[in-house]
């Protein structure tokens, strides 16, 4: 069977190499892909556009491609998923209005309290004043979202009221976000560990996939702004059995079972943005998609053919699977371009990464990255997301950083804590 695989980041490289190592796999098409797919050796990256579903179709056609998974939010919320399996493609991902849970946090605060679903208290705004009233009467610490799609940069943990009136400022009245920060939501600020579960979803059932954990603010010890994500770990301690369970049971299944009543079944994979708090497991956030930097320090401790697992959720014939994973932690690091998330430069050579993955137990998948001749260079924020397996989760932090330790391009940022909070546990 071929695949096509829709996006060009590093969780999009991810996907490529788990999917390109399952047998059923002839070739991995990506669409636009990056060079780290290109070099898979099923791996073909295409220049085809993920919303023109019309040309997309007829791609696929050419193509022979049995599965598409959808890696990004953007074509999901967009309605990819409709569009392709309305012309009889098999495609793993939510519908657009199921992918409301993601594109719309008013939409999943609001089917939350509908579905008993622990997460923090909320108002919603669409007028900035009434919004600034908000956050003056009721104190900081508060969080400020935008309600739309804004890349994991939309929301702010204000600590004091001025930030909050910023944030507000930034996003309804200045506009920072365009549409998507036209409207905001304003919650209660939690208090606790966070940790991200991820999990395949069939439309009736859905089954966890390893815990782990994301790393968004851009600098050491959780400073400085919200990114896309600077590094993850896989698994998370802070996920006993017993809070794994307590999640199943009050979040996952509540959200499908809501999701089936309310006539939008849900496949795909559903990601919980959990924080432990001292009252149990509270939803921060759903997304509609793999997570990106998590999928990244997940599939590799994957030990399961992924390929029956995506389409069994494409299929509703999820019951029964079984997915084992490796008991070796897995650390990913991102190496950033200098300046993000805000204003960074392109096309600075990437060098040594070819040495990194000489390393046991090491791969370096690409997101921000383009060749030029014969050059990798920079093209984007997030750049490589350099990962390592190993025995214990100390070593494998040791390893992650002695691999980006071998490579090198000018201005490469990274956080030297990825996994530093699993420790305490351990
Ligand atoms: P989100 O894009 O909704 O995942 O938010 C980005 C980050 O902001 C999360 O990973 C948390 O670190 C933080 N955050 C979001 N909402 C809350 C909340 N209600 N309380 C505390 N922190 C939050």
């Amino acid at each position: 069977m071929n695949v096509l695989v829709i996006g060009g980041g590093g969780r999009e490289h991810a996907l490529a190499w788990k999917i390109a190592q399952s047998p059923l796999v002839e070739k991995v098409y990506a669409a636009p892909g990056n060079p780290g797919i290109d070099r898979l050796e099923k791996g073909i990256c295409v220049n085809v556009a993920a919303d023109d579903f019309d040309v997309l179709g007829t791609y696929i056609d050419v193509r022979r491609i049995g599965l598409v998974v959808v890696g990004p939010e953007a074509p999901l919320a967009k309605g990819i998923v409709d569009a392709l399996s309305s012309r009889g493609t098999r495609v793993f991902g939510p519908s657009a209005q199921a992918a409301q849970l993601e594109s719309s946090k008013s939409f999943a605060k609001d089917f939350m309290v509908r579905h008993h679903i622990p997460s923090a208290s909320y108002a919603t705004f669409d007028n900035p004043e009434e919004a600034l009233a908000y956050v003056r009467a009721a104190g900081p610490p508060i969080v400020v979202k935008a309600n739309g799609l804004a890349a994991g940069k939309g929301v702010t943990v204000a600590s004091t009221v001025a930030e909050a009136e910023s944030a507000i400022q930034v996003a309804m009245v200045e506009n920072a976000y365009g549409s998507a920060g036209k409207r905001v939501v304003i919650e209660e600020c939690l208090a606790g560990e966070e940790a991200s579960i991820l999990a395949f979803c069939d439309g009736k059932i859905c089954m966890p996939m390893a815990s782990s954990q994301d790393h968004k603010r851009e600098f050491d010890g959780d400073g400085g702004r919200n990114t896309g994500g600077m590094g993850a770990y896989s698994p998370a301690p802070v996920i006993t059995d017993a809070m794994m369970a307590r999640i199943h049971q009050e979040i996952l299944e509540p959200c499908l079972q809501g999701m089936r009543e309310e006539g939008i079944p849900y496949t795909g994979v559903l990601y919980a943005g959990l924080m432990i708090t001292d009252d149990g497991p509270k939803v921060i956030e759903f997304n509609v998609r793999f997570g990106d930097p998590e999928t990244q320090a997940i599939l590799p401790r994957m030990a399961t053919d992924i390929v029956p697992v995506l389409e069994a959720c494409c299929t509703g014939t999820l019951e029964g699977c079984k997915i084992d994973y490796t008991p070796w932690p897995c650390v990913t690091v991102v190496m950033a371009s200098e300046g993000y998330p805000g204003h960074y430069q392109k096309g600075r050579p990437i060098k040594g990464i070819e040495s990194a993955e000489a390393l046991d137990n090491v791969t370096v998948f690409m997101a921000g990255v383009k060749q030029q001749g014969d050059t990798l260079v920079t093209s984007g924020g997030r750049v490589l997301n350099v990962t390592a397996c190993a025995p214990t989760h100390s070593e494998a932090m040791k390893k992650a950083y002695a691999a980006v330790r071998h490579i090198r391009f000018d201005g490469a940022h990274y956080r030297t804590d990825i996994g530093q909070k699993a420790l305490k546990y351990l």
